[in-house]
Parts: structure tokens; sequence; C-alpha cells
């Protein structure tokens, strides 16, 4: 740990991350939800959910309707949670109720369903949890700020950069191991679809 940056320092020594970060060095980030931000990172949030973390989210659906907003459960009720409209990456994105994620309720309620089962990632969107950790349009991982590669979210503060705040790399040890583990699953389901395409040509 000596060789990580201090939550206010600059970096002494090079640090060894776990993760290649296009902007490690300057990105600046720190979240303060619950200490001033009420979650505003889930208001009109439309994270994508591939049919693997659909499957998850189903499976509890009827322990979490009731946690939430009575807006949000009935539209879920009504029509799912699913925007087939709403599209990212591939997948589609989770539905929003009057400005918020439908599973947003003072909290993600999914985290908080995880948390409770021993795992806050079970069923929380990737893209939820390992925000700003991000791909670049490079193709590479980053830190989302203001300012970089078009970054279109700019009512969020956190995303500011301001050198008052610590380095990224500091404060990000859980979402760095998590886009690690992100990018070994990536890289195995790569391999794994080339040997089936190569075992059945055409
Ligand atoms: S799934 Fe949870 S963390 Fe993600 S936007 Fe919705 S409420 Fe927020």
């Amino acid at each position: 740990m000596s060789n990580l940056p201090t939550t206010t320092g600059e970096v002494s020594e090079k640090p060894r991350l776990p993760l290649s970060l296009l902007n490690a060095a300057t990105a600046r980030f720190v979240c303060t939800y619950g200490r001033g931000c009420d979650g505003i990172c889930c208001k009109n949030s439309t994270p994508p959910v591939d049919p693997e973390k659909q499957q998850q989210i189903n499976s509890i659906l009827p322990l979490v309707l009731p946690l939430l907003r009575p807006g949000a459960s009935k539209l879920i009720s009504d029509i799912g949670y699913i925007d087939p409209e709403e599209a990212h990456e591939g997948n589609p994105s989770i539905r929003v109720e009057d400005e918020w994620c439908v599973f947003f309720n003072k909290g993600c309620v999914l985290h908080q369903v995880g948390a409770e089962k021993g795992d806050s990632t079970l069923f929380k969107p990737v893209a939820c949890y390992l925000f700003p950790i991000d791909h670049h349009s490079s193709g590479d991982w980053y830190i989302r700020q203001h300012g970089v590669d078009n970054e279109e979210w700019t009512e969020l503060f956190c995303l500011a950069g301001t050198p008052d705040l610590p380095l990224a790399v500091s404060t990000l040890g859980f979402e760095m191991e998590m886009a690690a583990k992100q990018d070994d699953k990536i890289k195995l389901d790569a391999k794994t679809k080339a040997a089936e395409e190569e075992k059945s040509p055409g």
C-alpha cells in the first residue's frame, strides 16, 4: 500500500494498479454518496443489463418490488424494468420512472438486496458498480471525468476532477479490482466464442 497515492497527495512512486487506466495519473474522484450526495448518478440513469444480469434480477424481483418507489414498482409490474428502446453496448437498459432509475429508492435497492446476501454486485448492473471506471472510446479503461472522451454527464459534480479531490486511483480500489475481473471475463468470453466458431465454421 505504501506506493499508492495518499488521499491528498501525489503519486510518489509508480503505483501497482490492478488495471491499466488511461488517465490513472491525472483523474481525481471521490464518491460522497451519503455525505452530501443523494445518489444523483442514479438520476435519469439507464444502465445496460446483459441476459445473465437480467436473469439474476428476475430471480429477486418479487422481493425487490415492495422495496421500490410505488410508481417504479407499478411501472415494472405493468411493463417490466427493461426499456427495449434504450440500448447500450448491445444490451437493453433499465427504465427510468419519474426521473430516477426504477431500482433507486433512497439508494440502490439491487445493491442493498445483494449486500444482504453477501455480495453487493450480485444483482447490480456492471456499469453501476464499476462507475466511474468505464471503457474509453479507444477500448481501454479510463476514469470518467468532465472534458475527457466527450463526457456528457456534466451535471455530475463528482466527475469534475478538480484539484481539491484525491487522485481517483487512491479511492477506487474496489472498482479497479472489479473492472480487472470484468476484463478477464471479457477476454475469456472472446476466447470461448472464438473456439466455438473454430469448431463449427460457417
Ligand atoms: S441499478 Fe442501482 S446503481 Fe444502477 S442506476 Fe439503478 S439504482 Fe442506481
